[in-house]
């Protein structure tokens, strides 16, 4: 994937910059993308609405009584999707993790960036509220370069208050609605109205998280792609010259350039060099010097360009969405013909099949059975031997279970448990210790104890004098 800088009079890029937001003293290039309507962006606007909404409510959703979503570090439970999880559950997590990870290799690998460009909480929030904040604010980007560049007066000071108050609001929403993933809206609820001298840690962490939100939202924005993000430094293993991407077709616009008088024959391409297709980038790229790792694959070139095209009286699509192959002229490549793609597939539907045999297979109240510290076995009064164990009960539904234990085998064992018929509550644990009575001749037998209402079991070994 080329990395390539630009030279662009709307940014001051320079070709020895070593990234495209950054200048060649190294200081950040401060981006004014300037906003144009389309057929993509009315598309992308739709859903980041759909989006913001479930990004601000998700942590409110249940599902059965539970919460839909959330990783509950207080609890140390987490609830997915009806689904409730211990901290031994790692391992019935493993396989589902992977699968969202493979699932994004295989969307990137048929569909490129569209997580970024589509799904990604930073694009959405700082496309749909923070630039339409400091529109709103400040105004369009050719007036907000004008008046940065101009003398710092009292409008444009309180205008940037303004705008930083605003971002700071947004900022605060966020952090609690991302805090709220962790340890419930209610206790955030809690925190927010209740003074911070009773809960200065709590305090503290949604102070910090929301500052940090404010320095990404306000001003770290595209540098974030482009520098922190994970996702964006693998792409070039997960994409391949089938995948679609943001593409400038050079066959059709090069060379660049606008023939200034009519003339029968045309010394120029399609491309005009308007280089409205830089001014709207929000990470500051020029896609004509081909795929570049900022892409986010907004299309936001593709709208001004198809606005520009149609201008023109020429065909629109002179950037287009389309793979490496596409634009050489090659027919599009059917998924089943793409040996990595189809390694993505085969390993995401493995992974996905073996996570949810193992979670929808696991037991209502898993139950296990270890021996309690103290002597091995005890003689009782009416001569038989005692053993004492710890029958922990992990209550995987959303609702209560009352604990009846009892013994499958083997027959003749007695059980008895202080705290049998009491409830193992919702996405609750419970310790029992329990005493098992048993004659002489069953020592070094397997002992099988079940929960007579959900039928779950767990076994360990009685022990006696050898
Ligand atoms: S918007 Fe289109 S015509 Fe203008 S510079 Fe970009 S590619 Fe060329
Ligand atoms: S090159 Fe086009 S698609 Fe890529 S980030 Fe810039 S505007 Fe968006």
């Amino acid at each position: 994937m080329a990395n390539i800088n630009t030279e662009h009079p709307h940014g001051q890029a320079t070709p020895s910059a070593p990234v495209p937001t950054m200048n060649s003293s190294g200081k950040r290039r401060w981006l004014y993308p300037d906003r144009r309507s389309g057929a993509h962006a009315s598309r992308r606007r739709n859903l980041a609405v759909i989006l913001i909404i479930f990004y601000l409510i998700a942590p409110w959703l249940r599902w059965n009584g539970i919460p839909l979503l959330r990783l509950d570090v207080i609890e140390k439970k987490a609830f997915i999707l009806g689904q409730i999880f211990q901290v031994n559950d790692a391992t019935l997590i493993a396989p589902g993790m992977a699968a969202m990870a493979l699932l994004l290799f295989f969307a990137t690998s048929i569909k490129g960036r569209i997580w970024c460009a589509y799904g990604c909480p930073q694009t959405v929030f700082v496309e749909w509220i923070i630039r339409p904040i400091e529109e709103l604010t400040e105004g369009s980007a050719h007036h907000r370069r004008s008046m940065d560049a101009g003398p710092q007066t009292l409008e444009l000071r309180l205008r940037k208050g303004l705008k930083h108050i605003l971002f700071l609001a947004v900022s605060a929403l966020v952090a609690n609605t991302f805090i709220s993933f962790f340890v419930g809206p209610d206790r955030v609820a809690h925190w927010t109205i209740r003074p911070p001298t009773e809960h200065p840690m709590p305090f503290f962490v949604m102070t910090f998280v929301m500052l940090a939100f404010y320095a990404d939202l306000a001003w770290f924005r595209e540098q974030f792609c482009a520098f922190l993000c994970p996702y964006a430094r693998f792409q070039s293993v997960m994409i391949d010259q089938h995948t679609p991407t943001v593409a400038y077709d050079a066959q059709r616009g090069d060379p660049k350039g606008q023939d200034k008088k009519v003339s029968l024959e045309r010394k120029f391409g399609d491309c005009i060099d308007c280089q409205l297709c830089v001014r709207v980038c929000p990470t500051g790229i020029d896609i004509r010097d081909g795929l570049q790792l900022e892409c986010i694959m907004c299309a936001r070139c593709i709208d001004a360009c198809d606005m520009v095209m149609t201008n023109l009286g020429r065909p629109k699509e002179l950037i287009k969405i389309a793979s490496q192959n596409e634009l050489a002229g090659h027919k599009k490549t059917a998924i089943w013909q793409r040996p990595k793609t189809m390694a993505y597939a085969a390993t995401l539907l493995l992974m996905t099949s073996a996570g949810a045999i193992r979670i929808l297979g696991r037991d209502d109240l898993a139950l296990t059975i270890i021996r309690a510290p103290g002597p091995v076995y005890t003689h009782m009064p009416d001569g038989r031997l005692g053993n004492m164990f710890v029958v922990r009960a992990t209550n995987n539904t959303s609702s209560p279970i009352k604990l009846d234990l009892e013994i499958v085998s083997p027959k003749g064992a007695e059980i008895l448990c202080a705290q049998c018929g009491t409830d193992v509550g919702a996405a609750n644990v419970l310790r029992a210790t329990a005493i098992v009575m048993f004659d002489k001749s069953l020592a070094n037998k397997e002992i099988v104890i079940r929960e007579k209402s959900t039928d779950d079991d767990a076994s360990s070994i009685l022990l006696g004098p050898n």
